[in-house]
């Protein structure tokens, strides 16, 4: 702790986000370039360095936090991006994306403003690429051992940096044209550029990762035959199995899943269309879900240039501080957060029938109506209370000619051959079931992020993977223990009350 009255002298300031009008005109991200490393060594000093750190017990990586706040309040940035890789393989990743449950648990944010735990791990993870202290790490010597990694999202990134560096051949298969899984297709470059995901991929490869796209298991290459060739398999598969909303006029056209329509502004970014074909311009777009997958279509829809865009909710409109009966420090607290696309949606007034964030809260949707083509037009919704009983009289209709259902996802798909051919089993809610070992019913094969949590966060992938990976080398190299940190179990779970 260089400043031990840092958090006395310095208020938390945030990484300032461009002028609204200014960023829905391009897909960059959100922030002010360059505006982080004149104030984020102050922001560090404001670290208490308390002697438990609830903030490292917050995070799914375990990451050590204080040391590299220290570290980056005493300018020293290549051992605080040591410290930082020690426990997190991409933390460009987790820098911009996390919702941070480390910073719920700050310890100064029991009577303050929590440290900006966030801001300072991507101000490192950035200067660390910028100043080369983030070379390929190759191995010294190979195992002889092979192992194949299905999906190529954040979990099956991070088991197969690890497998690599501990020495063993991995090769990473992917259905869709390019790598990333939801960082590349579904989170919006907004969010995250893509040229940080790309980054990170020559440095697997230049590590010796191997990368093979537009093959999916199941059908390109059959699960026996993947089996038969490798002496371990990874799934991570992800969560694609989508939530359906059965309401009358669900069949009308311009009803879309959010996971169709996020994608395509992807491929707008990445240069492989000149327009979405499903692209907002022009029409009055309503999101049903209230979530981030819901938040991210709505920062695409401003983009686009959508002529209204309004989100729903089901749930009451939370407050602003924490209730401490229901989620007390340290957990992480359901309170009213404004994310960069509620701002912008707010600012530019789209949203004639909700309130100044573009959200309505407690609604629920009974029905679409089309027109003679088969349409949708508009959609028709009620107030609910907390038990979801429709308030009487509540009852209102939003003009809609797009209608995009962030609904969230159940588990893998059901559908995909691989689960059938290996046989594998499930969980009750749709889930790959798996043992303390990361293993499935299945010998040798394991399964990672997801595919086995449910729908999560990127923080639990890149820990699913890393310990995933310390599974699998531990039962190649038929040690006791594997020489690869193990973040988490199969069924941790986020601190609750
Ligand atoms: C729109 C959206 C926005 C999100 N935003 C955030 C955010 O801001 N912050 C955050 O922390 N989390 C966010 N999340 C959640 C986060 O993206 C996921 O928790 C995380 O990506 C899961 O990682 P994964 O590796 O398990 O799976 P995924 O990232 O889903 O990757 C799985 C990959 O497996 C591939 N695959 C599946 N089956 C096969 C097969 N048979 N053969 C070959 N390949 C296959 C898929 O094509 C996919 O590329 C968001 C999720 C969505 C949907
Ligand atoms: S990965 Fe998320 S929880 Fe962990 S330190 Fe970074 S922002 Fe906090």
């Amino acid at each position: 702790m260089a400043d031990p009255k840092g958090f006395m002298t310095t208020p938390r300031q945030e990484y300032p986000r461009r002028p609204v009008r200014e960023r829905i005109r391009d897909w960059n991200e959100v922030y002010v370039p360059g505006a982080l490393l004149p104030i984020i060594e102050k922001q560090a000093d404001r670290c208490m360095d308390c002697g438990i750190p609830f903030c490292h017990d917050a995070c799914p990586l375990g990451n050590l936090i204080p040391e590299w706040n220290d570290l980056v309040s005493r300018d020293d940035w290549r051992a605080a991006s040591d410290r930082l890789h020690a426990t997190n393989n991409f933390p460009e990743f987790t820098g911009r994306l996390c919702p941070a449950p480390c910073e719920a648990g700050c310890v100064l944010a029991i009577n303050q403003p929590a440290v900006t735990i966030k801001n300072v791990e991507v101000a490192i993870a950035d200067r660390a690429w910028e100043d080369g202290f983030a070379p390929p790490r190759p191995p010294d010597r190979l195992s002889g051992r092979t192992v194949a990694v299905v999906g190529s999202g954040p979990a099956g990134l991070a088991a197969a940096q690890q497998l690599t560096r501990a020495g063993h051949t991995v090769a990473v298969y992917e259905r869709a044209d390019r790598i990333g899984g939801l960082l590349r297709y579904g989170i919006p470059a907004f969010k995250m550029e893509k040229r940080h995901l790309d980054r990170r991929l020559a440095q697997m490869r230049a590590e010796g990762t191997k990368f093979r796209t537009s093959t999916t298991i199941g059908t390109d290459i059959g699960a026996a035959e993947l089996k038969a060739r490798y002496d371990a398999v990874i799934l991570a598969l992800g969560a694609t199995a989508w939530r359906e909303l059965d309401v009358p006029g669900r069949r009308l056209s311009g009803i879309h899943q959010a996971m169709e329509y996020l994608p395509l502004a992807d491929r707008v970014c990445e240069g492989d269309l000149e327009v979405s074909p499903l692209s907002a311009a022009g029409r009055h777009v309503v999101i049903v879900g209230g979530g981030d997958t819901g938040a991210d279509c709505l920062g695409t829809a401003v983009r686009e240039g959508a002529a209204s865009v309004t989100q729903l909710d089901i749930y009451a409109q939370p407050g602003t501080e924490r209730d401490e009966d229901a989620d007390p420090w340290p957990t992480y607290p359901k309170i009213y957060r404004l994310s960069a696309a509620h701002e912008e949606a707010g600012a530019l007034g789209t949203a004639p029938a909700a309130d100044a964030d573009a959200r309505l809260f407690a609604a629920s949707t009974l029905r679409f109506d089309g027109d003679a083509d088969g349409r949708v037009r508009s959609l028709h919704l009620v107030e609910v209370d907390e038990r979801r009983r429709p308030v009487p009289d509540s009852g209102r209709t939003l003009p809609a000619d797009l209608v995009l259902l962030a609904l969230g996802f159940s588990g893998p798909d059901p559908h995909d051959g691989l689960i059938d051919q290996l046989g594998l089993e499930l969980e009750p809610r749709g889930t790959i079931a798996r043992g303390t070992d990361f293993g499935t019913n299945v010998p040798g094969v394991y399964a990672a992020g997801d595919a086995a949590r449910g729908q999560s966060l990127v923080v639990w992938a890149i820990a699913e993977g890393r310990a995933v990976a310390a599974a699998v080398d531990r039962a190649l190299s038929g040690a006791a223990r594997s020489r690869l940190p193990a973040p988490i179990g199969p069924y941790d779970r986020p601190m609750t009350a």
